[in-house]
């Protein structure tokens, strides 16, 4: 398990942008009995944004994050939530103002109900969003060992999986420090049919000779930002074949390599199933997912933030745009 408490330890945003104003983060508070917190109406994305070789700052497939934040919004039945462009500038302030000393930033954005009410409450909504740098896990470079856990992803008719809310993370959370008193570093969930499902919070591919083999978005599965990223560079920069499909639990055995990814985790390689510590495979898709980062493979991925240019004064407020 990646030392979740190291990692929350060391992460500490400056500033925070909340619905639009920028505070110190220590100042960021919420009602305790607001829908959000009461009965986890909370969506969230979680975002990087990375130092690129010539020195260019730029967020990671913003617009994307935001589409998933939207969608899981409506799925949760939020009454006017925040529009694309208020987050989408909030996202880029908060970059801005954590920027100065930063190489990247981890970023996260939280929308959740802020009324103290009942849970049929469906507005109003609040946002706060907040960067600090995240240092990649030792465990990118050493590999993770994982285990299987007891603990079932829940099926869609549960709960809607294909959505980043808080709520859906209870399940998860258990999973993973069940691991990690087991002694292990990483865990991956079955479903209800004994399908591979995802880790806590990330995807998860196979490599079987050439090909690489990733759980379909029917087996409930979060649809990752990083998945989709390792998809399209494994197509199209690296001409491997990819077979996106239900994996039964039993073929665990049969492949040789097995790699975990996330925004926040990036690739982390799960060495008890590439049993030659880092497979081949593994490492061509870090190396390749690195250059990615740094040379920019697609400007369409790409907000570039202008750092000579904070908040202007006139739309948004020296720091807040709603008034
Ligand atoms: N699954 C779950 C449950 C997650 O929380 C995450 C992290 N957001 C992922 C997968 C990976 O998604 P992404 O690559 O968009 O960070």
């Amino acid at each position: 398990m990646e030392k979740l408490n190291d990692l929350t330890k060391g992460w500490h945003p400056k500033w925070a942008m909340m619905d639009a104003v920028k505070i110190p983060f220590e100042q960021a508070k919420i009602n305790a009995f607001s829908v959000g917190v009461s009965y986890a109406v909370t969506a969230f994305e979680c975002i990087r944004a990375h130092r690129a070789s010539d020195g260019s700052l730029h967020i990671f497939r913003l617009d994307d994050h935001l589409n998933r934040l939207n969608n899981t919004m409506r799925l949760m039945k939020f009454a006017n939530p925040p529009s694309f462009e208020e987050l989408k500038n909030g996202v880029i302030d908060t970059v801005k103002i954590n920027a100065v000393e930063n190489q990247g930033s981890y970023i996260r954005l939280h929308v959740y109900l802020s009324p103290c009410d009942l849970m049929l409450s469906n507005g109003p909504s609040s946002w706060i969003c907040a960067a600090a740098p995240r240092a990649r896990s030792p465990l990118y470079y050493h590999g993770a060992r994982a285990t299987i856990s007891s603990w079932m992803r829940a099926s869609n008719a549960s709960v809607p999986s294909r959505i980043k809310a808080t709520a859906n993370y209870h399940v998860a959370r258990l999973a993973a420090i069940e691991a990690k008193e087991n002694g292990y570093d990483a865990t991956i969930l079955l479903n209800d049919k004994n399908e591979i499902t995802e880790c806590p919070g990330s995807n998860i591919f196979f490599v079987k000779k050439n090909k690489l083999i990733t759980p379909n978005l029917d087996s409930n599965i979060l649809e990752g930002i990083t998945r989709d990223t390792i998809i399209t560079l494994a197509k199209n920069i690296l001409n491997l074949s990819i077979e996106e499909r239900s994996i039964n639990v039993n073929e665990l055995c049969d492949f040789d390599e097995a790699f975990h990814c996330g925004t926040g985790p990036e690739i982390i390689p799960i060495d008890n199933i590439s049993m030659n510590g880092i497979g081949e495979y593994t490492k061509l898709i870090q190396n390749t997912y690195d250059d990615m980062i740094q040379e920019c493979y697609t400007q369409d991925w790409l907000t570039e933030i202008d750092l000579t240019v904070y908040p202007d004064s006139e739309s948004r407020g020296e720091w807040g745009y709603i008034t």
